[in-house]
């Protein structure tokens, strides 16, 4: 038997029955809610926790990448939702091959985008699906103006190897907004996606059914709007520093970085194993690029690329050198993707190392 202190640090744990309570209690939310679900895996990148998604009852996944896509249609995930914008050559020829392997969705903010979608499918004589992507208050991509998702509409209505399946977002200001603001932010975001959605469908002179959001923290709101058809949530099989600060008990979370305090330069300082290499560059304004498992008002305040130092100010904790420690990371998603194994523990117990195997798919 291989205990959590017999491993080398840094490295990730995943405690499985944090894991699957996880992905069971947002699958039973989207079934009793009759939503479509398809949970965003580029949060995990493992195709033994995408396995699990699906045997709860996920209808497909979603990716951020068509590299990614690759990795889980090889591995028979047949429906796959790329929720990106495909532009440039290598990525339109990697995408009609995949439409050959399984049913491929891809999104799309612009006719600049579309056509040569379009036109690539044609050439290659396989369909591909497609959603239109609407900016609901991100920021980021997506249509911003209802003429917008109109002229996608009435250029795609030309194109048969398209076929257009309606609107999705990813509301990801939801993590800018308290718990209280979430069902009215979340009511925005879907009367925006329904009026995209009607004036596309007339547009496109056939049904456009599929409204779909994802975004971990709205999920439960959004699981009681009636318009909503699609939820993709990701960051949930984890869950993470960030969702903590947001309301999210600590107990649910998965993920933690196994580190090693490899210095004391002072009381309430500790150095670990574990830089920006680790836990990944991203960090959160109030929980900085994590806290300790036990001590959450330990945290790592700034890393350097082999270090993390972890603050111990306002705690009573003082973890000697040589000890190893647990650090829920800020964000879980990049953090994942700094590592080729997850070590799959139960108590203190290790049960089996995971690949990520599509750690790095970036294309
Ligand atoms: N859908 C899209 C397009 C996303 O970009 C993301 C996250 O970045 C998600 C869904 C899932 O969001 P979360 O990780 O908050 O659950």
């Amino acid at each position: 038997m291989l205990y959590i202190a017999d491993l080398d640090t840094p490295c990730v744990l995943v405690d499985l029955d944090v894991l699957k309570a996880n992905i069971e209690e947002m699958a039973t939310l989207s079934m009793q809610a009759g939503k479509r679900f398809r949970p965003h895996v580029k949060t995990h990148k493992c195709i033994e926790i995408a396995t699990m998604q699906h045997d709860a009852g996920a209808d497909g996944i979603t990716v951020a990448k068509a590299s990614e896509a690759e990795v889980f249609a090889a591995a028979g995930f047949s429906d796959i939702f790329i929720a990106n914008l495909i532009v440039g050559q290598p990525k339109l020829d990697h995408i009609v091959r995949l439409a050959e392997t399984c049913r491929l969705t891809v999104g799309l903010d612009s006719v600049a985008v579309a056509e040569p979608i379009a036109r690539a499918a044609e050439a290659r004589g396989v369909v591909i699906q497609a959603l239109i992507e609407v900016d609901t208050g991100h920021g980021r991509t997506g249509v911003r103006t209802v003429e917008e998702a109109v002229r996608i509409a009435t250029l795609l209505r030309t194109y048969g190897h398209v076929s257009l399946q309606g609107v999705y977002t990813h509301e990801g200001h939801a993590y800018r907004a308290s718990r209280e603001q979430l069902p009215e932010l979340c009511r925005n975001v879907v009367r925006n996606l329904s009026a995209m959605r009607e004036a596309a469908e007339r547009a496109y002179g056939e049904p456009l059914l599929a409204v779909s959001v994802g975004s971990t923290p709205s999920t439960q709101a959004m699981s009681t709007i009636a318009e909503v058809t699609e939820l993709r949530p990701g960051n949930y099989v984890f869950r993470d520093a960030t969702q903590v600060r947001l309301g999210s008990p600590v107990e649910r979370c998965a993920l933690t970085v196994l580190t090693t305090v490899i210095a004391r330069p002072s009381s309430t300082e500790a150095v670990l194993d574990a830089g920006s290499k680790a836990l990944s560059g991203d960090g959160d304004c109030l929980c900085g690029h994590g806290f300790a498992l036990g001590h959450p008002e330990a945290r790592v305040d700034w890393c350097s690329e082999e270090h993390g130092h972890l603050h111990l100010g306002t705690s009573n904790w003082r973890p000697a050198l040589g000890q190893k420690i647990r650090i829920v990371p800020a964000h879980a998603c990049t953090c994942v993707n700094m590592h080729s194994w997850l070590w799959i523990v139960r108590g203190d117990e290790v049960l089996a190392r995971w690949p990520v195997s599509a750690r790095g798919r970036l294309l």
